[in-house]
């Protein structure tokens, strides 16, 4: 018996969970359930995060979590409860199967059967944003080397745990050489480590067209998380339906499992929203806990269903459907096909199919890091770079000279081109003259100046190499 925490949610959540534990229970799910409120009437009830601390006390204690839909109230100031669940649990893998269920649910795509696995705790999602000027607004993309190292070995231990025969990388690392950079380097080192699994990278922008134009090509897929945010819901709607994708998000101690769609509210109450979102969330969860047979007799019963024409509105076609149900009756018809299997559609076989157990991030040995200079940002109203080049090299020092700044990453001085665009966010490269400086005095001396000439700088970022290989990127047009 596992004892496992719920939430019913919010819309269409009370419903479809009810269709879920129903269904798992009839199927032989050894749980205990102990339900927690989370959602919309807790942030009305003035608690910004959606969830009381009794709530979080309960989740961590049982460690598996199933989760519904919650309806998060419009206005400003309420946390996303999945983001902070995801992060303060160290969830750091979202699993996001993708499988056509052609014939019986309409896709351009019939033979896609892809996982997404997409990084679910860094990248922008670290929620660091600020307006540093007028017009200027800032959100900081954060990229660790064990986030990258987990969720490759997570995709690469997934492919091999399920036969799978690639795993796939998409960053943007042509851009973004640092962060992207770093996943895909990673990406590259582990891959190594597993001889027998294919791997390959693509440039996100193709990778993606490619992926929801022929996504039989694809399948295991890692990336960063807004990557793998955006192109999963769209590898679940081209898949058939956002309504029928579940997702798991794994840690290394607890784990949450949910559908990918929202709460609809629209469709709150009227017996019609299709449950199969969740409980596919749910056999993901079954496996996890070890009940791999129960997942299975679950998965190829709701095959079935799918397959015999039972569907609910949002599935329903009229060739192709049979009978047109509500999310009660869906649940019936799955629990009425427990012990059958799928005619066309694949059966599952879960046989070996228990939560992964990967080792734990190893810290690597320190890097020789050493201070070569500093970008000072500055807010300035002017718009001849020049001008601002000439006030801001009174302020150098004896260790670091002026050697570029740029507007929005584009090098504007020295030898700017008079088209670009300048905001009022100015980034002003100081460099040294001789190599590793000592300490960060020259820093503090530099802000000094800035004070007594009134030069507005509204923050600093330190210049590394690490064992002597340049850590951060030259402007564009340098
Ligand atoms: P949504 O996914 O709730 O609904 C979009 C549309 O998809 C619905 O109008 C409905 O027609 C259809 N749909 C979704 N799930 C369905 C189902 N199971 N059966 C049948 N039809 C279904 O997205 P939304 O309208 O943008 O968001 C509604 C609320 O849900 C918002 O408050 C949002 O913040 C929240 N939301 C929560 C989660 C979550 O808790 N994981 C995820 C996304 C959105």
């Amino acid at each position: 018996m596992t004892k496992i925490t719920v939430a019913k949610g919010d819309g269409i959540g009370p419903e479809i969970m009810d269709a879920t534990l129903k269904i798992i229970l009839a199927a032989g799910a050894e749980i205990e359930i102990e339900e927690i409120t989370v959602g919309e009437s807790v942030y009305l009830a003035g608690n910004a995060a959606g969830i009381s601390s009794e709530s979080w006390d309960i989740i961590r204690r049982n460690k598996i979590f199933l989760k519904a839909p919650i309806t998060t109230p419009q206005g400003g100031g309420y946390k996303s409860l999945n983001v902070t669940t995801r992060k303060f649990l160290g969830l750091y893998s979202n699993v996001r199967p993708c499988t056509s269920l052609h014939p019986y649910v309409s896709t351009k795509h019939p033979d896609m059967d892809i996982v997404i696995i997409r990084e679910n705790e860094e990248d922008l999602y670290a929620g660091i944003e600020h307006q540093q000027t007028d017009e200027v607004v800032q959100c900081l993309k954060l990229i660790s080397r064990p986030g990258c190292e987990k969720i490759v070995r997570y995709a690469f231990e997934y492919a091999r745990q399920q036969g799978r025969k690639k795993v796939t990388c998409f960053t943007k690392d042509n851009i973004m050489k640092q962060t992207d950079g770093l996943f895909h380097r990673v990406f590259d080192e582990i891959a190594k480590e597993y001889p027998e699994i294919e791997n390959e990278h693509w440039i996100i922008d193709i990778g993606a067209a490619k992926m929801a134009d022929t996504p039989e090509i694809f399948d295991v897929l890692v990336m960063p998380n807004l990557y793998g945010d955006v192109l999963s819901d769209v590898a679940a709607q081209i898949a058939g339906s956002v309504g029928l994708a579940g997702s798991a998000n794994i840690g290394e101690e607890c784990a949450m499992f949910e559908a990918i769609h929202g709460s609809a509210p629209r469709r709150a109450g009227q017996n019609m929203a299709n449950p199969s979102g969740l409980l596919q969330g749910a056999v993901m969860m079954l496996n996890h806990i070890g009940q791999t047979k129960v997942a299975e007799r679950v998965q190829n019963a709701w095959l079935k269903t799918i397959e015999d024409g039972t569907h609910t509105y949002d599935i329903f076609k009229d060739k192709v459907s049979k009978v047109k149900v509500g999310t009660k009756e869906f649940a019936d018809a799955v629990i009425s096909n427990l012990g059958k299997k799928p005619d066309l559609l694949k059966e599952v076989s879960y046989a070996n199919n228990a939560a992964l157990v990967l080792p734990t991030y190893q810290r690597k040995p320190k890097q020789d890091k050493e201070l070569v200079g500093v970008d000072l940002f500055v807010h300035w109203d002017g718009s001849n770079p020049d001008e601002l080049a000439e006030i801001i090299k009174r302020v150098d020092g004896n260790e670091v000279d002026l050697k570029m700044i740029t507007n929005r990453g584009i090098k504007v001085w020295p030898n700017g081109f008079k088209e670009t665009f300048c905001t009022d966010h100015w980034r002003c490269r100081f460099q040294s003259k001789s190599g590793s400086i000592a300490n960060k005095a020259f820093i503090a001396g530099l802000l000094d100046n800035c004070l007594r000439e009134d030069i507005d700088v509204i923050k600093t970022e330190n210049l590394y190499t690490f064992n002597g290989k340049q850590g951060f990127s030259l402007g564009q047009g340098q």
